[in-house]
This record gives structure tokens, C-alpha cells and sequence, in this order.
């Protein structure tokens, strides 16, 4: 295999407000598995919605997350996977494991049924942006330009595979009108014409080609600007600060009852299965009146 997994690409469309992405994830995603049993079809969506989540983030100037959640009420509670500006990734799923059976045996469509689409974009400085929609949809592909049409009206189209071993995906976008005015009423048939030719793509060729090798079977006659790629890596952000944060909104009553119970505060992190001790000591610099800052935290 040519080496551009684990990377992303961006292109454009000379001459019209079309741009793109063009994402694979091997190392990246089969991290993310170590830290966790999943059954072969969470597999698929988590891995089908870690290249969702590079795509759009990618074609975001924020510095900062985009986290993007499946809630669902059945025996699947939750499917979330952040998104750096950096192609940063972590995700994990929450489900009912008494019923991990019957996820098994389920359809995709059936376990998101009457569920949720929440899109957060975290900036690193400035205010959190978050978004909600019904699930509609038959594919997280669908799902996600169907979120975009709705709340960003940019037309969007989503290709996305996995396999379980390995996921992939390509956007394509249409710059917001007053954008790209110009230059579609030069090319106004340039998105649906763009659109037919990529709708041939197949999950193999998704999957294997290089961007530069796929671009050039879906678009030959058209006039393409290939970006430098850009690796992805699995990366956890979690550290002791969050959590000893997490646990001052807990409350000093409930920290201490449980530390008196049981000696010890273990928290497991949901997405790197690291885990964080505090003992009593630990618990009283808590909520001593001064934060006790340790340098080797501060770092994070
Ligand atoms: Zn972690």
C-alpha cells in the first residue's frame, strides 16, 4: 500500500467554489480500538464517523475541537469523536453491554432510531458552538449533509467507509454563496457535474487509492489543485487537571465519602483507559483555598 494513511488531503476545483477532502485512517483508528471491545458494526460507525469528523474539521479555520456525537436511547447510549484542528483524533463508544448481543446482531439505522446528532466546535479561545438535530438519514454520510444542508446550508457530499481495520472517506463542499458567487456563475453546472462523477466511487477504490490516484480516476477532465497532506494520530487529551477539575464539580461532601469508602478516587478515561488515582491527600489539595498546581500538569 503507497503511504498515505493516516492522512488528509485537501483540494479544489480550479475555477469554481468546489474544494474537498480526502481522508485515511489506519493507525489512527486501530489506536483508538486498542482501548476498547467493540462489536464489528460500532466499529464501523465509529470509524466511518472519525473520518467524518476529519473531514469537516478540516475545512474549518478554527484553531480548537470539533467533537461530534451519536446519542441514541436504546442499547447504544453514545458514539463521540473529537477532532483537533491538528487531525488530533480520540473516540469511544457507551452502550447498554447487557445488550451487546443484540448490538451485534443490529443494523446501524436501527440502533441510532429517534437519536441525536451533536456537533460541538470547542475553539481554543472564545465560546463553544453547539448544534443538535434529529438523525435523519440512512448512513452517517447522509446524516452529516443532511446536518450540514439544515444548519450550515453548505452542500455537501460525503463518502465514508470502514472496514474495521481501517476507515476512509472524501468530501466534497460548495463555498457559502457570497464566497463563492463568481466564480460558480463561471461554471454554473460544476457542483452537479462534480457530483455524478463521484458518485461512481466505489468503496475499494475509497479505500485504496492514493487521493492523488482517486481524484484523477473520479475527475480526469477536470482541472484539480492537490494540497500537501497533512498527517492524523490518535491523541487523548485527557490529564490529571481534567479530572481533578471533574471531581471539584463533584463537590468536597461526595469526594470525601467516597474516598472514605474506599481509600482511593480511581477514573478510568473513557477514551484512552488511563487511569487517574487520587488519594486523600490528593482529594484535600482539591479544594484546599490556593489550587495546588504540580508543573509535570500544568503541561497539559
Ligand atoms: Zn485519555
Amino acid at each position: 500500500m503507497e503511504n498515505f494513511t493516516d492522512s488528509l488531503q485537501h483540494f479544489l476545483f480550479e475555477n469554481t467554489p468546489i474544494h474537498g477532502n480526502i481522508v485515511h485512517l489506519n493507525h489512527t483508528y486501530q489506536q483508538v480500538l486498542q482501548h476498547q471491545t467493540l462489536p464489528l458494526v460500532l466499529k464501523q460507525a465509529l470509524g466511518e464517523l472519525m473520518a467524518a469528523s476529519a473531514l469537516l474539521s478540516a475545512t474549518l479555520k478554527m484553531e480548537g475541537a470539533m467533537v461530534l456525537q451519536l446519542q441514541s436511547k436504546g442499547a447504544l447510549k453514545l458514539l463521540v469523536v473529537e477532532c483537533s484542528s491538528s487531525l488530533e483524533m480520540r473516540a469511544t463508544a457507551k452502550w447498554d453491554v447487557e445488550r451487546t448481543d443484540e448490538i451485534a446482531d443490529s443494523t446501524f439505522l436501527n440502533l441510532v432510531k429517534n437519536g441525536h446528532f451533536v456537533i460541538t466546535l470547542d475553539p481554543n479561545s472564545g465560546a463553544p458552538y453547539q448544534g443538535i438535530v434529529p438523525i435523519e438519514g440512512e448512513t452517517i454520510a447522509e446524516m452529516l449533509e443532511n446536518y450540514m444542508q439544515r444548519s450550515q446550508q453548505i452542500d455537501s457530499s460525503l463518502w465514508l467507509h470502514c472496514d474495521g481495520e481501517s476507515a476512509s472517506g472524501m468530501l466534497l463542499q460548495k463555498l457559502p454563496e457570497q464566497l463563492g458567487q463568481n466564480l460558480e456563475m463561471q461554471d454554473a453546472d460544476a457542483w452537479n457535474r462534480v457530483n455524478v462523477l463521484a458518485q461512481t466511487v466505489t468503496t475499494e477504490e475509497l479505500q485504496n487509492l492514493s487521493p492523488e490516484r482517486l481524484l484523477t480516476r473520479l475527475f480526469s477532465e477536470e482541472d484539480i489543485r492537490l494540497f500537501e497532506e497533512k498527517p492524523t494520530r490518535f491523541h487523548c487529551s485527557c490529564s490529571k487537571t481534567k479530572v481533578s477539575n471533574m471531581l471539584r464539580l463533584l463537590g468536597a461532601d461526595e469526594v470525601n465519602s467516597i474516598i472514605a469508602e474506599r481509600e482511593n478516587i480511581e477514573v478510568n478515561c473513557d477514551f484512552c483507559n488511563k487511569q487517574y488515582v487520587f488519594d486523600a491527600v490528593d482529594a484535600a489539595a482539591l479544594f484546599a483555598s490556593e489550587p495546588v498546581i504540580k508543573l509535570s500538569d500544568s503541561t497539559h
